[in-house]
Protein backbone atom coordinates (compact mmCIF):
# COMPACT_ATOMS: atom_id res chain seq x y z
CA UNK A 1 0.00 0.00 0.00
CA UNK A 2 1.09 3.26 -0.76
CA UNK A 3 -0.02 6.73 0.44
CA UNK A 4 -0.58 10.05 -1.68
CA UNK A 5 -1.77 13.52 -0.69
CA UNK A 6 -5.42 15.39 -1.05
CA UNK A 7 -3.47 17.78 -3.05
CA UNK A 8 -1.64 15.76 -5.18
CA UNK A 9 2.03 17.07 -4.54
CA UNK A 10 3.74 14.35 -3.09
CA UNK A 11 5.71 11.39 -4.24
CA UNK A 12 3.76 7.78 -3.47
CA UNK A 13 4.97 7.12 0.32
CA UNK A 14 5.01 3.90 2.59
CA UNK A 15 2.50 3.54 5.74
CA UNK A 16 5.72 3.92 8.06
CA UNK A 17 6.63 7.51 6.37
CA UNK A 18 2.99 8.93 6.85
CA UNK A 19 3.48 8.32 10.57
CA UNK A 20 5.92 10.51 10.94
CA UNK A 21 4.99 13.08 8.63
CA UNK A 22 1.34 13.95 10.38
CA UNK A 23 0.98 16.47 7.67
CA UNK A 24 1.21 15.69 3.91
CA UNK A 25 4.44 18.46 3.20
CA UNK A 26 2.47 19.80 0.34
CA UNK A 27 -0.14 20.42 3.06
CA UNK A 28 -2.87 18.41 1.72
CA UNK A 29 -3.24 15.33 4.17
CA UNK A 30 -2.52 12.09 3.37
CA UNK A 31 -4.14 8.70 2.14
CA UNK A 32 -4.32 5.31 0.73
CA UNK A 33 -3.64 5.08 -2.72
CA UNK A 34 -6.48 2.71 -2.75
CA UNK A 35 -8.85 1.65 -0.58
CA UNK A 36 -9.37 -2.08 0.06
CA UNK A 37 -12.58 -4.21 -0.12
CA UNK A 38 -12.34 -7.08 1.52
CA UNK A 39 -14.44 -10.54 0.47
CA UNK A 40 -17.47 -11.99 2.37
CA UNK A 41 -15.40 -14.83 3.13
CA UNK A 42 -12.85 -12.74 5.09
CA UNK A 43 -15.37 -10.73 6.92
CA UNK A 44 -16.65 -14.07 8.03
CA UNK A 45 -13.77 -15.10 9.47
CA UNK A 46 -12.68 -11.97 11.04
CA UNK A 47 -16.58 -12.40 12.81
CA UNK A 48 -15.26 -14.42 15.28
CA UNK A 49 -11.66 -12.13 16.35
CA UNK A 50 -11.49 -10.62 19.27
CA UNK A 51 -11.07 -7.12 19.16
CA UNK A 52 -7.12 -6.82 19.18
CA UNK A 53 -7.31 -9.75 16.38
CA UNK A 54 -9.38 -7.94 14.58
CA UNK A 55 -7.56 -4.66 14.89
CA UNK A 56 -4.32 -6.48 13.62
CA UNK A 57 -6.19 -7.52 10.96
CA UNK A 58 -7.54 -4.87 9.59
CA UNK A 59 -3.95 -2.50 10.24
CA UNK A 60 -2.09 -5.21 8.26
CA UNK A 61 -4.36 -4.09 5.17
CA UNK A 62 -2.47 -0.59 5.68
CA UNK A 63 -0.12 -0.94 7.63
CA UNK A 64 1.92 -3.73 5.19
CA UNK A 65 5.97 -1.92 6.20
CA UNK A 66 5.55 -3.21 9.14
CA UNK A 67 6.35 -7.08 9.80
CA UNK A 68 3.17 -8.95 11.23
CA UNK A 69 4.60 -9.99 14.27
CA UNK A 70 5.70 -6.48 15.38
CA UNK A 71 2.58 -5.18 14.51
CA UNK A 72 0.79 -7.61 16.33
CA UNK A 73 2.93 -6.64 19.35
CA UNK A 74 2.26 -2.92 18.85
CA UNK A 75 -1.48 -3.34 18.98
CA UNK A 76 -1.63 -6.32 21.79
CA UNK A 77 0.30 -3.54 23.99
CA UNK A 78 -1.77 -0.73 23.14
CA UNK A 79 -5.63 -2.13 24.03
CA UNK A 80 -3.54 -4.27 27.31
CA UNK A 81 -4.27 -0.79 28.95
CA UNK A 82 -8.20 -0.44 28.27
CA UNK A 83 -10.49 -1.67 31.47
CA UNK A 84 -13.06 -3.50 29.74
CA UNK A 85 -12.14 -7.32 28.43
CA UNK A 86 -13.58 -6.20 25.39
CA UNK A 87 -11.73 -3.17 24.66
CA UNK A 88 -14.84 -1.98 22.82
CA UNK A 89 -18.03 -3.29 24.10
CA UNK A 90 -21.47 -2.71 22.46
CA UNK A 91 -24.63 -2.67 24.61
CA UNK A 92 -28.32 -2.35 23.87
CA UNK A 93 -29.87 0.31 26.11
CA UNK A 94 -33.84 0.54 24.96
CA UNK A 95 -34.25 0.72 21.43
CA UNK A 96 -30.42 1.95 20.41
CA UNK A 97 -26.72 0.90 20.46
CA UNK A 98 -24.12 1.95 22.29
CA UNK A 99 -21.01 1.50 21.77
CA UNK A 100 -18.81 2.30 24.62
CA UNK A 101 -15.41 3.42 23.56
CA UNK A 102 -14.34 5.33 26.31
CA UNK A 103 -12.52 2.16 28.47
CA UNK A 104 -9.09 3.70 28.26
CA UNK A 105 -7.39 5.34 30.14
CA UNK A 106 -8.31 8.95 29.99
CA UNK A 107 -12.13 7.29 29.38
CA UNK A 108 -12.17 9.16 25.71
CA UNK A 109 -12.64 8.04 22.88
CA UNK A 110 -9.05 9.30 21.46
CA UNK A 111 -7.06 6.56 23.81
CA UNK A 112 -8.08 3.82 21.37
CA UNK A 113 -6.15 5.68 18.48
CA UNK A 114 -3.56 7.69 20.40
CA UNK A 115 -2.37 4.16 22.63
CA UNK A 116 -1.64 2.82 19.53
CA UNK A 117 0.36 5.65 17.78
CA UNK A 118 2.35 5.87 21.33
CA UNK A 119 3.51 2.33 20.75
CA UNK A 120 4.23 3.52 17.16
CA UNK A 121 6.03 6.25 17.28
CA UNK A 122 8.34 4.55 20.04
CA UNK A 123 8.86 1.58 17.78
CA UNK A 124 9.44 3.55 14.65
CA UNK A 125 12.01 6.25 16.40
CA UNK A 126 14.02 2.84 18.15
CA UNK A 127 14.64 1.31 14.77
CA UNK A 128 15.05 5.06 13.05
CA UNK A 129 17.95 5.75 16.14
CA UNK A 130 16.01 8.88 16.26
CA UNK A 131 14.13 11.09 19.10
CA UNK A 132 10.99 13.34 19.46
CA UNK A 133 9.98 15.71 21.13
CA UNK A 134 5.93 16.41 21.01
CA UNK A 135 4.55 19.76 21.81
CA UNK A 136 0.87 20.16 21.51
CA UNK A 137 -1.88 22.24 22.79
CA UNK A 138 -5.16 21.51 24.74
CA UNK A 139 -8.20 22.58 26.02
CA UNK A 140 -9.14 19.14 27.12
CA UNK A 141 -9.39 15.22 26.18
CA UNK A 142 -6.56 15.36 23.86
CA UNK A 143 -3.67 16.00 25.87
CA UNK A 144 -4.16 13.71 28.61
CA UNK A 145 -5.05 11.19 25.85
CA UNK A 146 -1.59 12.09 24.12
CA UNK A 147 0.16 12.23 27.33
CA UNK A 148 -0.97 8.93 28.44
CA UNK A 149 -0.02 7.19 25.00
CA UNK A 150 3.39 8.31 25.19
CA UNK A 151 3.67 8.51 28.77
CA UNK A 152 6.95 6.23 29.49
CA UNK A 153 7.93 5.55 26.29
CA UNK A 154 11.82 5.52 25.15
CA UNK A 155 12.89 8.20 22.64
CA UNK A 156 9.97 10.43 23.20
CA UNK A 157 9.33 13.73 25.33
CA UNK A 158 6.05 15.27 25.40
CA UNK A 159 5.46 19.20 26.52
CA UNK A 160 1.55 19.65 26.26
CA UNK A 161 0.14 23.42 27.32
CA UNK A 162 -3.34 24.19 28.65
CA UNK A 163 -4.68 27.58 29.91
CA UNK A 164 -3.63 27.57 33.86
CA UNK A 165 -7.56 27.29 35.65
CA UNK A 166 -9.22 26.66 32.28
CA UNK A 167 -9.66 23.47 31.86
CA UNK A 168 -11.87 20.95 34.00
CA UNK A 169 -10.34 20.18 37.21
CA UNK A 170 -10.70 16.23 35.98
CA UNK A 171 -8.87 16.72 32.68
CA UNK A 172 -6.43 18.73 34.71
CA UNK A 173 -5.94 16.35 37.11
CA UNK A 174 -5.66 13.51 34.67
CA UNK A 175 -2.69 15.41 32.54
CA UNK A 176 -0.61 16.49 35.91
CA UNK A 177 -0.64 13.37 38.00
CA UNK A 178 1.04 11.45 35.07
CA UNK A 179 4.07 10.72 37.01
CA UNK A 180 6.48 9.78 34.17
CA UNK A 181 9.95 11.53 33.67
CA UNK A 182 8.97 12.40 30.33
CA UNK A 183 5.97 14.30 30.82
CA UNK A 184 5.73 17.79 30.72
CA UNK A 185 2.80 19.68 31.86
CA UNK A 186 2.59 23.56 31.35
CA UNK A 187 0.11 25.72 32.67
CA UNK A 188 0.09 29.26 30.55
CA UNK A 189 -1.13 31.95 32.16
CA UNK A 190 -3.35 32.73 29.38
CA UNK A 191 -6.43 31.41 27.29
CA UNK A 192 -6.51 28.29 25.01
CA UNK A 193 -5.64 30.48 21.88
CA UNK A 194 -2.99 31.78 23.57
CA UNK A 195 -1.73 28.22 23.94
CA UNK A 196 -2.36 27.36 20.48
CA UNK A 197 -0.70 30.11 19.06
CA UNK A 198 2.55 29.78 21.20
CA UNK A 199 2.67 26.00 19.76
CA UNK A 200 2.03 27.12 16.35
CA UNK A 201 4.96 30.07 16.56
CA UNK A 202 7.15 27.29 17.66
CA UNK A 203 6.85 25.09 14.93
CA UNK A 204 6.98 28.05 12.28
CA UNK A 205 10.53 28.21 13.63
CA UNK A 206 12.09 25.85 11.48
CA UNK A 207 15.33 26.06 12.78
CA UNK A 208 14.22 24.83 16.27
CA UNK A 209 11.63 22.48 15.09
CA UNK A 210 14.51 20.67 13.40
CA UNK A 211 16.77 20.97 16.20
CA UNK A 212 14.55 19.90 18.86
CA UNK A 213 12.80 16.94 16.88
CA UNK A 214 9.54 18.38 17.38
CA UNK A 215 6.94 16.68 16.43
CA UNK A 216 2.62 16.73 17.00
CA UNK A 217 0.07 13.43 17.57
CA UNK A 218 -2.71 16.25 16.25
CA UNK A 219 -6.21 14.33 14.95
CA UNK A 220 -4.97 14.29 11.35
CA UNK A 221 -2.20 11.38 11.43
CA UNK A 222 -3.33 8.75 9.39
CA UNK A 223 -2.81 6.09 11.94
CA UNK A 224 -4.84 8.24 14.33
CA UNK A 225 -7.73 7.71 12.09
CA UNK A 226 -6.94 4.26 10.59
CA UNK A 227 -6.62 3.07 14.45
CA UNK A 228 -9.89 4.35 14.57
CA UNK A 229 -11.61 2.21 11.97
CA UNK A 230 -11.56 -0.97 13.57
CA UNK A 231 -14.49 -0.27 16.23
CA UNK A 232 -16.67 0.51 13.21
CA UNK A 233 -16.17 -2.94 11.91
CA UNK A 234 -16.23 -4.96 15.48
CA UNK A 235 -19.91 -3.34 16.31
CA UNK A 236 -21.30 -3.85 12.98
CA UNK A 237 -20.33 -7.71 14.04
CA UNK A 238 -21.72 -8.12 17.16
CA UNK A 239 -24.77 -5.98 16.08
CA UNK A 240 -25.81 -8.25 13.08
CA UNK A 241 -25.04 -11.16 15.03
CA UNK A 242 -27.50 -10.38 17.90
CA UNK A 243 -30.31 -8.84 15.91
CA UNK A 244 -29.71 -11.17 12.75
CA UNK A 245 -29.74 -8.33 10.57
CA UNK A 246 -27.30 -7.27 7.82
CA UNK A 247 -27.64 -3.87 7.78
CA UNK A 248 -26.32 -0.94 10.48
CA UNK A 249 -26.22 2.76 11.12
CA UNK A 250 -23.78 4.31 13.41
CA UNK A 251 -24.30 8.15 14.72
CA UNK A 252 -20.88 9.89 15.23
CA UNK A 253 -20.90 12.87 18.01
CA UNK A 254 -18.63 14.89 15.48
CA UNK A 255 -15.64 17.46 15.32
CA UNK A 256 -13.13 17.31 13.39
CA UNK A 257 -14.46 14.91 11.19
CA UNK A 258 -11.53 12.31 12.26
CA UNK A 259 -14.14 9.60 13.82
CA UNK A 260 -16.53 9.58 11.20
CA UNK A 261 -14.05 9.84 8.32
CA UNK A 262 -12.95 5.84 10.43
CA UNK A 263 -16.56 5.18 9.94
CA UNK A 264 -16.87 5.74 6.41
CA UNK A 265 -13.74 4.15 5.44
CA UNK A 266 -15.19 0.95 7.47
CA UNK A 267 -18.16 1.65 5.11
CA UNK A 268 -16.41 1.00 2.06
CA UNK A 269 -13.94 -1.40 3.32
CA UNK A 270 -16.95 -4.30 4.59
CA UNK A 271 -18.74 -3.04 1.00
CA UNK A 272 -22.77 -3.38 2.17
CA UNK A 273 -23.56 -3.52 5.80
CA UNK A 274 -22.90 -0.16 6.88
CA UNK A 275 -26.17 2.02 5.45
CA UNK A 276 -25.27 5.54 6.21
CA UNK A 277 -23.59 7.45 9.30
CA UNK A 278 -25.50 9.95 11.21
CA UNK A 279 -23.03 13.33 11.30
CA UNK A 280 -24.07 14.67 15.00
CA UNK A 281 -22.83 18.21 15.59
CA UNK A 282 -23.57 20.52 18.58
CA UNK A 283 -24.67 23.81 18.14
CA UNK A 284 -21.88 24.44 15.47
CA UNK A 285 -23.06 22.88 12.65
CA UNK A 286 -21.12 23.39 9.94
CA UNK A 287 -20.69 20.14 9.07
CA UNK A 288 -24.43 19.24 9.12
CA UNK A 289 -25.41 22.22 7.10
CA UNK A 290 -22.67 20.91 4.35
CA UNK A 291 -24.51 17.36 4.59
CA UNK A 292 -28.03 18.86 4.35
CA UNK A 293 -27.56 21.54 1.66
CA UNK A 294 -24.57 21.77 0.39
CA UNK A 295 -23.01 25.03 2.60
CA UNK A 296 -19.63 24.80 4.59
CA UNK A 297 -19.11 28.18 5.63
CA UNK A 298 -17.60 29.48 8.78
CA UNK A 299 -19.56 30.49 11.67
CA UNK A 300 -18.10 31.47 14.93
CA UNK A 301 -17.01 28.66 16.87
CA UNK A 302 -19.81 28.96 19.75
CA UNK A 303 -18.75 27.11 23.60
CA UNK A 304 -21.23 24.40 24.86
CA UNK A 305 -21.60 21.49 27.39
CA UNK A 306 -20.04 19.09 24.73
CA UNK A 307 -16.59 21.34 24.26
CA UNK A 308 -14.68 18.51 21.80
CA UNK A 309 -17.15 19.04 19.00
CA UNK A 310 -16.87 23.15 19.58
CA UNK A 311 -14.97 23.21 16.31
CA UNK A 312 -15.80 25.20 13.06
CA UNK A 313 -13.06 24.15 10.70
CA UNK A 314 -12.73 20.40 10.62
CA UNK A 315 -9.63 19.23 10.34
CA UNK A 316 -10.30 16.02 8.89
CA UNK A 317 -12.89 17.53 6.26
CA UNK A 318 -10.30 17.44 3.10
CA UNK A 319 -9.81 13.76 3.47
CA UNK A 320 -13.80 13.43 2.13
CA UNK A 321 -13.82 15.86 0.52
CA UNK A 322 -10.94 14.47 -1.72
CA UNK A 323 -13.42 11.39 -2.30
CA UNK A 324 -16.37 13.88 -3.09
CA UNK A 325 -14.37 15.52 -6.13
CA UNK A 326 -13.46 12.04 -7.37
CA UNK A 327 -10.34 11.88 -6.49
CA UNK A 328 -9.15 14.79 -8.18
CA UNK A 329 -6.36 16.37 -6.68
CA UNK A 330 -6.31 19.72 -8.12
CA UNK A 331 -9.99 20.15 -7.50
CA UNK A 332 -9.28 19.65 -3.89
CA UNK A 333 -6.68 21.95 -4.00
CA UNK A 334 -8.68 24.83 -5.75
CA UNK A 335 -11.24 24.41 -3.42
CA UNK A 336 -9.38 24.48 0.15
CA UNK A 337 -7.97 27.80 -1.35
CA UNK A 338 -11.34 28.99 -2.27
CA UNK A 339 -12.21 28.15 1.29
CA UNK A 340 -9.34 29.43 3.12
CA UNK A 341 -10.05 32.64 0.88
CA UNK A 342 -13.81 33.51 1.39
CA UNK A 343 -14.34 30.78 4.39
CA UNK A 344 -17.02 29.07 2.28
CA UNK A 345 -17.76 26.38 0.00
CA UNK A 346 -20.63 25.62 -2.13
CA UNK A 347 -21.83 22.10 -3.39
CA UNK A 348 -23.37 21.15 -6.43
CA UNK A 349 -26.98 19.14 -6.26
CA UNK A 350 -25.39 16.46 -8.00
CA UNK A 351 -22.39 16.72 -5.14
CA UNK A 352 -24.87 17.00 -2.48
CA UNK A 353 -26.86 13.95 -3.90
CA UNK A 354 -23.63 12.15 -3.32
CA UNK A 355 -23.12 13.22 0.23
CA UNK A 356 -26.17 12.10 1.39
CA UNK A 357 -25.95 8.56 0.03
CA UNK A 358 -23.19 7.95 3.02
CA UNK A 359 -24.17 10.65 5.35
CA UNK A 360 -27.43 11.99 6.99
CA UNK A 361 -27.23 14.78 9.89
CA UNK A 362 -28.76 16.38 12.47
CA UNK A 363 -27.57 19.58 14.90
CA UNK A 364 -28.54 18.92 18.31
CA UNK A 365 -28.93 21.86 20.75
CA UNK A 366 -27.39 22.28 24.44
CA UNK A 367 -31.42 22.11 25.33
CA UNK A 368 -31.85 18.99 23.50
CA UNK A 369 -28.53 17.44 25.06
CA UNK A 370 -29.67 17.83 28.36
CA UNK A 371 -33.15 16.72 27.93
CA UNK A 372 -31.74 13.55 26.02
CA UNK A 373 -29.28 12.65 29.06
CA UNK A 374 -32.20 12.92 31.41
CA UNK A 375 -35.11 10.72 29.19
CA UNK A 376 -32.07 8.15 28.29
CA UNK A 377 -31.14 8.12 32.00
CA UNK A 378 -35.25 7.66 32.83
CA UNK A 379 -36.39 5.08 30.17
CA UNK A 380 -32.73 2.98 30.58
CA UNK A 381 -31.04 4.26 33.92
CA UNK A 382 -27.53 4.55 31.94
CA UNK A 383 -25.85 7.89 32.06
CA UNK A 384 -24.49 9.47 28.87
CA UNK A 385 -21.69 12.11 28.41
CA UNK A 386 -22.97 15.32 26.65
CA UNK A 387 -20.90 14.23 23.66
CA UNK A 388 -22.44 10.96 23.48
CA UNK A 389 -26.09 12.58 23.92
CA UNK A 390 -25.69 14.78 21.18
CA UNK A 391 -24.71 11.33 18.99
CA UNK A 392 -27.71 9.31 20.21
CA UNK A 393 -30.37 12.53 20.11
CA UNK A 394 -29.28 12.60 16.23
CA UNK A 395 -29.06 9.14 16.22
CA UNK A 396 -32.61 8.76 17.43
CA UNK A 397 -33.95 11.45 14.34
CA UNK A 398 -32.77 8.78 11.98
CA UNK A 399 -34.07 5.41 13.73
CA UNK A 400 -35.83 3.10 11.53
CA UNK A 401 -35.87 -0.65 11.03
CA UNK A 402 -32.43 -1.20 11.06
CA UNK A 403 -30.07 -0.80 14.11
CA UNK A 404 -28.58 2.32 15.21
CA UNK A 405 -25.16 1.84 16.66
CA UNK A 406 -24.46 5.00 18.81
CA UNK A 407 -20.60 5.77 19.48
CA UNK A 408 -20.09 6.43 22.92
CA UNK A 409 -16.52 8.84 22.93
CA UNK A 410 -16.51 9.58 26.54
CA UNK A 411 -17.40 8.50 30.22
CA UNK A 412 -19.72 10.85 31.87
CA UNK A 413 -17.67 10.78 34.73
CA UNK A 414 -15.25 13.37 32.69
CA UNK A 415 -17.93 16.06 32.71
CA UNK A 416 -19.97 16.00 36.15
CA UNK A 417 -21.47 19.23 35.73
CA UNK A 418 -23.36 18.37 32.60
CA UNK A 419 -24.57 15.27 33.76
CA UNK A 420 -25.45 16.97 36.96
CA UNK A 421 -27.65 19.46 35.44
CA UNK A 422 -29.61 17.31 33.56
CA UNK A 423 -30.28 14.09 36.01
CA UNK A 424 -29.56 15.96 39.27
CA UNK A 425 -26.71 14.24 40.46
CA UNK A 426 -23.00 13.82 39.41
CA UNK A 427 -22.13 10.15 37.40
CA UNK A 428 -20.33 7.83 39.52
CA UNK A 429 -16.76 7.46 39.26
CA UNK A 430 -14.86 5.02 37.72
CA UNK A 431 -11.13 3.51 39.51
CA UNK A 432 -8.94 5.45 37.31
CA UNK A 433 -10.68 8.82 38.76
CA UNK A 434 -10.44 8.40 42.31
CA UNK A 435 -7.79 9.00 44.52
CA UNK A 436 -6.40 11.31 41.52
CA UNK A 437 -6.94 14.58 43.87
CA UNK A 438 -4.46 12.99 46.74
CA UNK A 439 -1.69 11.88 44.16
CA UNK A 440 1.38 14.74 43.57
CA UNK A 441 1.16 16.73 40.58
CA UNK A 442 3.89 17.86 38.39
CA UNK A 443 3.15 21.00 36.26
CA UNK A 444 5.22 24.59 35.52
CA UNK A 445 3.84 27.51 35.41
CA UNK A 446 4.89 29.87 32.69
CA UNK A 447 3.84 33.09 31.09
CA UNK A 448 1.92 33.62 27.94
CA UNK A 449 5.47 34.09 25.85
CA UNK A 450 6.43 31.91 23.23
CA UNK A 451 10.72 33.29 24.63
CA UNK A 452 9.48 31.36 27.63
CA UNK A 453 8.03 28.04 26.80
CA UNK A 454 10.90 27.72 24.05
CA UNK A 455 13.52 27.98 26.67
CA UNK A 456 11.44 25.46 28.77
CA UNK A 457 11.55 23.10 26.17
CA UNK A 458 14.88 24.23 24.82
CA UNK A 459 16.16 22.78 28.56
CA UNK A 460 13.99 19.36 28.85
CA UNK A 461 14.04 18.16 25.38
CA UNK A 462 15.28 14.70 24.20
CA UNK A 463 18.15 15.37 22.08
C1 LIG B 1 -12.57 14.47 20.07
C2 LIG B 1 -13.92 14.12 20.55
C3 LIG B 1 -15.05 14.10 19.70
C4 LIG B 1 -14.96 14.49 18.24
O1 LIG B 1 -14.24 13.60 17.44
P1 LIG B 1 -13.68 14.05 16.00
O2 LIG B 1 -12.83 12.95 15.54
O3 LIG B 1 -12.91 15.33 16.26
O4 LIG B 1 -14.87 14.29 15.12
C5 LIG B 1 -16.27 13.71 20.23
N1 LIG B 1 -16.39 13.39 21.53
C6 LIG B 1 -15.35 13.41 22.39
C7 LIG B 1 -15.57 13.08 23.81
C8 LIG B 1 -14.08 13.78 21.93
O5 LIG B 1 -13.05 13.81 22.79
Amino acid sequence: MRYISTRGGINPIPFKETVLMGLAEDGGLILPDNIPQVSANTLYLWRGLSYSELAFEVLSLFADDIPGDDLKNLVEKAYSSFSHPEICPVVKKGDIWILELFHGPTLAFKDIALQFLGNLFEYLLIERKQKMNILGATSGDTGSAAIYGVRGRQNINIFILFPKGRVSPIQELQMTTVPDQNVFCLAIEGTFDDCQYIVKSIFNDLDFKKKYSLGAVNSINWARVLAQVVYYIWAYFRVIESEKVKEVRFSVPTGNFGDIFAGYLAKRIIGKGIERLVLATNENDILTRFVNKGDYSLGQVTSTISPSMDIQIASNFERYLYYLLNEEPSRVREAMEHFSQTGKLAFSAEEIAKVKKDFLSASISQKETLAMIASFYEKTGYVLDPHTAVGVAAGFKFKDERPMIALATAHPAKFPEAVKQAIGREPEKPESLKGLEEKPKRVKVLPAKIEKVKEFVAQNALI
